[in-house]
């Protein structure tokens, strides 16, 4: 396949990230998510650059990421689905060794059935909820548990987790009120480790619990809000001029003429679109870079091609194959996911396939 564009990861910078991530958390140990194939980055290259760095507690959303991941990885490295067990999945989590984090009283006596049905314990995470109401046993179900305590007999509990609503926003009383909230939870479990966090809890001054788990900030976003990054940037993503042309005034470019020319212009059209996850809003309102030089998104972008208005470049950075870049030095993730109005996970997890790519 031709690319359109080369995208470069630095899993150096994932290491180091990792390490900053690590020496802040301590005492916790620090859990990687590496869920939708490593937020876009590969799973297998993600985890084992962790691995490494010694990690070793990697986290997916689902079981199919866990029965594909699980096979690639030394052998003893738990991979906790976080969506917990499939419909009918008990046995082939069993089978392929990954521990479900069981979120409903129905996922723990299923996964009961299969210890028992196994003459074995088996591993597992439990997850509350402390306030998101997103996943983890809901209230009815904890205070169900509490009187039913034999409901985990058979099974070994490595973490008993919950996850922060607003995070990303430290100064949230929330997060102080989910915090209790666990507390007085985990304190009906007594010896079971703990774990809260997520990138923006890490980087908030509170107690960390006994593993944290890390996404974002691991591949180099903004762990909250407006604070300075303390993280590296992971991916690079250059394309490169495939057209350029000179047009006159009063000329419109793209799908519905939305961007009109006010002066002679030239447009340098690159291989890169929708398509393949660079988002359809920035259409004259993102940009890239050449040689430094930034180069506004002139009219809508295509599902496979975007046109930039290169009129202010020296021409000598002008010509077809001319490197055009879309993320690095100059622009990253969440200057890229400010643009679209939305947030750096979903810009890093639309990455496209088509992208040649690299590993550094
Ligand atoms: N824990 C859970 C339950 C999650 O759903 C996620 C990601 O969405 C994470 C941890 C990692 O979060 P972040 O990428 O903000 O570090």
């Amino acid at each position: 396949m031709i690319a359109g564009a080369h995208l470069t990861i630095d899993l150096e910078a994932l290491a180091a990230n990792y390490r900053l991530i690590r020496d802040r958390a301590a005492p916790a140990a620090v859990g990687g998510v590496v869920k939708a194939n490593g937020y876009g980055l590969g799973a297998v290259e993600v985890a084992l650059t962790l691995i490494g760095e010694g990690c070793r507690h990697l986290f997916v959303a689902l079981q199919g990421e866990a029965e594909a991941l699980v096979p690639e990885l030394p052998h003893g490295i738990p991979v906790y689905i976080l969506n917990g067990l499939l419909p009918g999945g008990d046995a082939a989590c069993a089978a392929v060794g990954a521990v479900p984090v069981l979120n409903s009283l129905d996922q723990i006596e299923r996964w009961s059935a299969e210890a028992s049905a196994r003459h074995a314990r088996l591993p597992a995470v439990l997850q509350v909820d402390s306030g998101m109401s997103r996943m983890g046993l809901p209230a009815d179900e904890i205070e169900h548990l509490l009187v039913r305590p034999e409901l985990l007999r058979s099974i070994d509990l490595h973490f008993i987790i919950s996850h922060l609503a607003c995070a990303d926003e430290p100064g949230n009383a929330i997060n102080g009120a989910q915090e209790t909230r666990f507390r007085a939870i985990a304190a009906h479990f007594p010896g079971v480790p703990l774990a809260l966090d997520n990138s923006g809890g890490i980087f908030q001054a509170r107690s960390r619990f006994d593993l944290v788990r890390a996404g974002i900030a691991l591949y180099g976003g903004a762990p909250h809000g407006n604070a300075p990054n303390p993280m590296q940037a992971t991916v690079a993503l250059e394309a490169h001029i495939a057209q350029l042309r000179t047009i006159p005034a009063e000329t419109g470019v793209g799908y519905g003429l939305t961007f009109k020319t006010t002066r002679e212009s030239r447009i340098a059209t690159i291989p890169v679109g929708y398509a393949d996850g660079w988002p359809r809003c920035l259409g004259n309102k993102g940009a890239a870079y050449i040689s430094g030089i930034r180069v506004p998104i002139a009219g809508r972008v295509s599902m496979d091609s975007i046109t930039l208005d290169v009129t202010d470049v020296p021409d000598e950075h002008l010509y077809p194959g001319a490197p055009v870049e879309l993320l690095g030095p100059h622009q990253n993730i969440d200057q890229v996911a400010a643009d679209a109005d939305t947030i750096s996970y979903e810009i890093l997890t639309q990455l496209s396939r088509r992208y040649e790519r690299a590993y550094l």
